[in-house]
This record gives C-alpha cells, sequence and structure tokens, in this order.
C-alpha cells in the first residue's frame, strides 16, 4: 500500500501536460514518458490475461491498418502496437503510451477494413487524447484509476470475491464515460477521413454491435453463458446520438472529394478462417461444464455461478460473489494425491483419499478452504473453494464438494462438443437464405441470428445471389 501511495505523490508533481489534441495544458499528473511505461507495465498483464491470436497474416493486417490511422493521428510520433487477442469476447481497448488492443470476438461481427478502422481509430483517440491517463488522474482520489496496474492478477489476492467477477469479465476496460468516448468517435471520425475511410463506418459499428449485444442476451441465456458486451460505448451513446451524428458529419465534410476505401474484399479474405466463439484450445464452457480436449477432462460447476475460463486458471464465482472456485493444473506431481494434498494443506489440513468416477484423488478441508487433488492424464487438477467468511464457506461447501466428484475424463461423446469453430467466407448462389444455411449448423438453434448477425444484416436481411458473405462451421 505504501508503494501506491509514494508513487502517487510522484505522479502528482508532474503536474500539468499539454494536451496533443486540444493543446490545451490538462490537468494530467503524468509525463509522456511515465505514461509510456505505464502502458508497457499494463501490456504485460493483458498479455497474461488474454492469449495472443495466433495468426501472424491476421496480426500483420490489424497492424497495418492501426499504423495507417496512427500516422494520421494527433500523436503520429508515438510507437503504437496493435494486437488481436484469442477471445470471443466483444471488446477493443487502449492503454495509455499506444498500446490498442481488439479481440477476435469483435472482428467477426465487422464486415468491412472501414469498420476495422473505424474500431481502431476510436481507441487510438483515447491514446491521443490522453484519456487513460487524465481518467487515472481523476479517479486517484478514490483511487479506482490505480487498481489497473494490480488487478490482472486475481490469483495473487487470497481474499475472494471482491469485484473479482467484475474485473475477469472485462468491466475494468469498460470505456471511459460518456465525455470521452464521444471525444474518441470524434477523434477516430476524424482519423477516418485522413486516411480515405468512410467516417460513417463509425456509426455503422455502433449498430452492428448494438444490434449483437440485444441479440446475445438472448443467446447467452439460451446457452447458459456470460452475454458478450462491447464496452461502455454503446451503453452510454446509441447510433442515433445527435452529437455522435454531428461530430462523424463534420469529419465527413472534411473529408477529401475522393472515394473512401471500404476494403470488404479485403477485410473477408484476412478474417476467413479465424476461429468463433470459444476456442477450443483453451477448453469450452457449456451450460456451466467445462471441457477441455488437450487435457482430457471435464467438470461441472454450480448452476448460477459464473464461470471464467482464463488461460492459467478456471475460475467460478458464487451467485453473490461471496465464494469462488479455482482449478489449476500441475503437469508434473509428485507423491500420491493424498500426499500432494497434505503439502498443499500443511499440518492443520484434514486429508481424505477418494476415487472420483475412476481417478485417485483426495480432499482437503481447512478452515477457510475446501477442495480437492485429482490425477487424471498423468496430471494434477487442484481445486480450491474459498469464501468471504466461516458462514459463506460452509453454505456453499457442498457445491463446492459436488464439483470436484463431477470431475471425469472426457468422454468421445463430449469430445465432439469442443470442436472449434470458424468463420468461412462463402459466395452465396441463388436462393440461398440464412434459414437455409444455418440447417445443419454446428450453432445449433441460434445459428440463423448469428449469421445476420455476423454478416450486419440483422434481423431480417438475406444474402443476394454472388454476395461474399460468413458462415459458421
Ligand atoms: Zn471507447
Amino acid at each position: 500500500m505504501r508503494l501506491v501511495i509514494i508513487s502517487l505523490v510522484i505522479l502528482l508533481l508532474a503536474g500539468c501536460a499539454q494536451n496533443p489534441v486540444t493543446g490545451q495544458n490538462d490537468f494530467v499528473m503524468m509525463s509522456e514518458n511515465q505514461e509510456i511505461a505505464v502502458g508497457r507495465q499494463n501490456d504485460e498483464q493483458v498479455k497474461k490475461q488474454y492469449k495472443v491470436y495466433e495468426s501472424k497474416a491476421l496480426q500483420d493486417y490489424v497492424n497495418g491498418v492501426g499504423q495507417r490511422i496512427a500516422k494520421q493521428s494527433h500523436r503520429p510520433g508515438l510507437r503504437y502496437h496493435f494486437l488481436v487477442l484469442d477471445t470471443p469476447e466483444i471488446n477493443a481497448f487502449a492503454l495509455p503510451g499506444g498500446y490498442v488492443y481488439i479481440t477476435r470476438g469483435i472482428m467477426a461481427y465487422l464486415n468491412s477494413e472501414a469498420e476495422l478502422a473505424a474500431v481502431l481509430g476510436h481507441e487510438i483517440g483515447h491514446v491521443t487524447a490522453r484519456h487513460g491517463v487524465r481518467q487515472q488522474s481523476a479517479a486517484q482520489a478514490t483511487n479506482i484509476g490505480l487498481t489497473i496496474a494490480s488487478i490482472f492478477v486475481p490469483q495473487v489476492n487470497n481474499q475472494v470475491g471482491q469485484n473479482l467477477a467484475n474485473i475477469v469479465s472485462g468491466a475494468l476496460l469498460s470505456g471511459y464515460g460518456r465525455e470521452h468516448e464521444l471525444e474518441a468517435d470524434r477523434l477516430g471520425a476524424v482519423y477516418l477521413s485522413r486516411t480515405d475511410y468512410d467516417p460513417q463506418a463509425i456509426i455503422k459499428v455502433i449498430g452492428v454491435l448494438k444490434n449483437q449485444e440485444l441479440k446475445d442476451a438472448e443467446l447467452a441465456k439460451e446457452e447458459g453463458r456470460e452475454p458478450r458486451r462491447y464496452h461502455g460505448l454503446f451503453a452510454t451513446h446509441p447510433d442515433n446520438d445527435t452529437r455522435l451524428q454531428q461530430a462523424v458529419g463534420e469529419a465527413d465534410k472534411n473529408a477529401a472529394a475522393h472515394a473512401h476505401v471500404e476494403g470488404r474484399n479485403e477485410f473477408l479474405a484476412a478474417t476467413d478462417g479465424m476461429v468463433f466463439n470459444d476456442n477450443s484450445e483453451q477448453g469450452v464452457v457449456r451450460n456451466n461444464r467445462f471441457y477441455h480436449g488437450e487435457l482430457g477432462i471435464s467438470l461441472q460447476f454450480p448452476e448460477a455461478w459464473q464461470v471464467h475460463n482464463l488461460p492459467t486458471a478456471l475460475i467460478a464465482i458464487s451467485p453473490q460473489g461471496e465464494a469462488k472456485l479455482l482449478m489449476k493444473a500441475d503437469e508434473k506431481p509428485s507423491g500420491s494425491p493424498s500426499e500432494y494434498a497434505r503439502r498443499l494443506g500443511g499440518y492443520n489440513a484434514q486429508i481424505k483419499q477418494i476415487e472420483v468416477n475412476g481417478l485417485s484423488a483426495a480432499l482437503i478441508d481447512l478452515p477457510d478452504s475446501v477442495g480437492g487433488v485429482i490425477y487424471a492424464n498423468k496430471q494434477a487438477f487442484i481445486l480450491q473453494g474459498q469464501a468471504k467468511t466461516r458462514q459463506s464457506l460452509a453454505a456453499r461447501r457442498n457445491e463446492i464438494i459436488d464439483t470436484i466428484y463431477s470431475f471425469h475424463a472426457l468422454t468421445a461423446e463430449e469430445r465432439k462438443l469442443i470442436r472449434p469453430l470458424s468463420i468461412h467466407v462463402i459466395t452465396a448462389r441463388q436462393g440461398d437464405t440464412y434459414a437455409r444455411l444455418a440447417q445443419n449448423s454446428p450453432l445449433g438453434k441460434s445459428a440463423e441470428s448469428y449469421l445476420r448477425l455476423i454478416n450486419a444484416q440483422y434481423p431480417d436481411g438475406e444474402p443476394q445471389a454472388g454476395q461474399r458473405i460468413k458462415i459458421v462451421e
């Protein structure tokens, strides 16, 4: 805690700095070098939290578009980094100092390079206007902004619950408030027009993602998962926001007379083959059941708990957030499950040797935690349940134990469920409809809606013969 206070004081001493966009002095507490350092530090945390999407071609494409826009921004000298993250979450965000992230989740819903440019341009706007830094300065009194540095490592935090659910579901990166979002849109529109993209793409993207959000709330219920929401932007302004229309119209007026680049074919070619929804390499969650093909395991979490599949751990959080259950894997366990459990729990722990669906295992009981160690496929899977108080642990104990006992080696039937889905670009033929294309789709009963959404033809558009459209296979 003391370290935090000291660094705050240093930041306060940095005082005012000139805003790159307005040219006026801002009450920001950070120099550009400090800003870049904050960005770099948090970039490492982002990469711990998310996997980088493994496609050099797609990364290069996004970086190319991003760099072109950044050159036309108010801070062309800054070194920008653009990264596609391997997550189905619908998100894009920026860190101070030029670090911009876009998820493959959001890219699935875009349909042109101009729309990609709109998302990147908006995020570049947050960087050039130094919103992260300004917000951090404003938030320092209440300590909100500073949590950005520490918040990404929930597993080191032994106190369960508090805000963890919010954090892992991305609320931390939930935008900058209405005024800053509008400013980022305005700046994004200017940068788009300077790069020969149509600034109207911003309004189009907002419309597409608004549809996605509305429909996804329904789909999430059916599929028993968390809805995928884009960041604060779309919660704070609708696509018919008059100030947004004005800002974009202004940029439009200043745009050169020559034709805008739409880049639909380029974008579709770049995203052809991209993974859609869960990436099975990281395991999938369906109806609170977790399946992992490579590890060859499955287990069922309690109903109504939120399950978050992070690269380093699987975390389930109870409905009121008062308890959590964490699962990690150890690739090289030594000794029996009971011996392993004894080392983990220490001499105060009660260890009970058990068998879980044919797998050797052990239960660990401590006054303030309950867990288990299960050996499967030469690995140890460690489950640890904790709660804010001993009472809430007692109340949740049965659910935690049930989850441990649900653990089993993946069956052949389950293995079929975890096939990765990806986007494929096809040419629509005469008479193709989304209903017909949805038949036998691995997306199941939601397929028709998904196809319309990813092709920006929701709620009732149909493909035209000869049109390049996306399907999911
Ligand atoms: Zn934003």
